[in-house]
């Protein structure tokens, strides 16, 4: 849960690509140098016969891929631009898309997809799997999750033993098994008495 609470770094090629937006009008000269090629200082002084270059500052705009929020930035050096961060996405429908399955049957597909084409395996997961904190949150998030969550409740208490085949669920059945051996032994032992 705390990941939400994290920063998340901008790609260099998201940065690059708002640099060179923002730069789009600037004329030609040090400062589109600067900020649309790879030339260094001393190549930009060189080639304009400077003594002293400072880059001109540049204010970016950086949009989120998941729900278009911008945040900006102003850049005063190239280096600046590598390690751009901001805070992470805490919108519900973001984690839904860009949360992923960690393992089994969906792993590796987004909780928004895998709810869209099994939501009570969503629901299963949800209330089934230890951990995972990050991704029971982004299932928290989606929309209409509650009904889903209740029917899978209902389930378990009418017949516990329906659920979709996992790692987890194997654990679960295989304790499952060793407590109906348990039960037959009860029986054996009670049962006729009854
Ligand atoms: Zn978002």
């Amino acid at each position: 849960m705390r990941q939400w609470c994290g920063r998340e770094q901008w790609r260099l090629s998201q940065v690059q690509a708002a640099i060179t937006a923002a730069m789009k009008d600037e004329s030609e000269g040090p400062d589109r140098d600067y900020w649309t090629t790879g030339a260094s200082r001393d190549e930009i002084k060189a080639k304009y016969g400077l003594k002293k270059y400072k880059p001109k500052p540049v204010t970016v705009t950086l949009v989120r891929e998941c729900c278009g929020k911008c945040f900006t930035h102003v850049l005063k050096s190239r280096e600046s631009a590598k390690h751009l961060t901001d805070y992470k996405c805490r919108d519900a429908e973001c984690r839904g898309r860009t949360t992923v399955m960690p393992f089994g049957k969906y792993a590796w597909l987004t909780v928004a997809l895998v709810y869209e084409k099994d939501p009570s395996y969503v629901a299963w997961f949800h209330d089934t799997v230890d951990g995972c904190d990050e991704v029971k949150e982004a299932i928290r998030g989606l929309p209409g999750i509650e009904t889903h969550l209740t029917a899978f409740r209902q389930k378990q208490r009418l017949s516990p033993k329906q659920l979709t085949p996992t790692q987890q669920e194997v654990e679960w059945l295989m304790g499952k098994f060793s407590s109906e051996t348990v039960d037959k032994v009860c029986e054996e032992l009670f049962g006729e008495e009854g």
